[in-house]
């Protein structure tokens, strides 16, 4: 199975003690490829760290909502030259934890967005409880090539974001009981989605209340198959292609 992984947080302290036997675990169920992300100026370098030492692992970088106090633009500029930076992020805006006030959320959110659109990177947006605000900064800047982080969507908006030609990825909640995140699998192009497991956080059924690894992806790939009553190995591979076209640019 060849599964990619596109958003893990694979530099944080929950992995210190194992963090390399965590990541062979993971290319041994089939994860060739994962992208670390950043949130801040620290993990963005630590995710390039990462990066450079392993070749199946890729790099975003940015300031997510809860540190947008320390933003620094010079900071994204210089490290998105990095080779294996492959998108700017994970940036938006997040009205359910309110980490920072909202004006300040925009101000950064909407700095990075330019400054992705400039140099012609792909953006991962975190959005919590702001669809509208992340959709209408998204549009004020004509951003082209987007998608939506552990989408928290409905339909409705699911079908606002595809219109745009903007992609959507699905997380381990997509196990969890009571979402309508079925929903919009059910109406999702087999083109414009990804998988991710925003390890450590969002684990699966039936590891639910431990630590994620993106040796979990597995979970969400058999749960797609059946809402989707498709193989799993067909969700693997079309999502695998997908990431690889969207943040590798390589022809599908
Ligand atoms: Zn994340």
């Amino acid at each position: 199975m060849n599964i990619f992984e596109t958003h893990a947080h694979l530099d944080f302290d929950d992995y210190k003690h194992d963090r390399e036997q965590m990541i062979q675990k993971a290319f041994k169920v089939g994860v060739k490829n994962i992208i670390n992300i950043g949130i801040d100026e620290k993990s963005s370098r630590d995710s390039i760290k990462l990066a450079e030492q392993y070749p199946e692992i890729y790099a975003s970088v940015g300031y997510h909502p809860s540190t947008v106090k320390i933003f620094n633009e010079k900071v994204v500029y210089e490290l998105a030259k990095h080779k294996k930076v492959v998108a700017i992020g994970e940036i938006g805006l997040d009205y359910y934890r309110n980490y920072n006030p909202k004006d300040m959320q925009k101000k950064a959110f909407a700095r990075q967005v330019e400054i992705a659109c400039e140099i012609d990177k792909p953006i991962i947006i975190h959005d919590r409880e702001a669809h509208e605000d992340c959709f209408d900064v998204l549009k004020q800047n004509k951003a082209k090539k987007v998608v939506f982080h552990c989408f928290s969507g409905d339909v409705a908006f699911a079908e606002k974001v595809l219109a745009e030609d903007w992609y959507i990825s699905i997380t381990g909640v997509i196990t969890y009981k009571n979402n309508d995140l079925a929903d919009v699998v059910r109406i999702l192009p087999k083109d414009k989605f990804f998988i991710e497991t925003d390890s450590p956080y969002l684990t699966p059924v039936p590891h639910r209340g431990k630590r994620n690894t993106p040796e979990y992806l597995t979970y969400v790939v058999q749960k797609i198959s059946d809402i989707l009553r498709i193989p799993p190995n067909l969700v693997a591979e079309q999502t695998y292609q997908n990431a690889k076209r969207f943040f590798l640019q390589e022809a599908f």
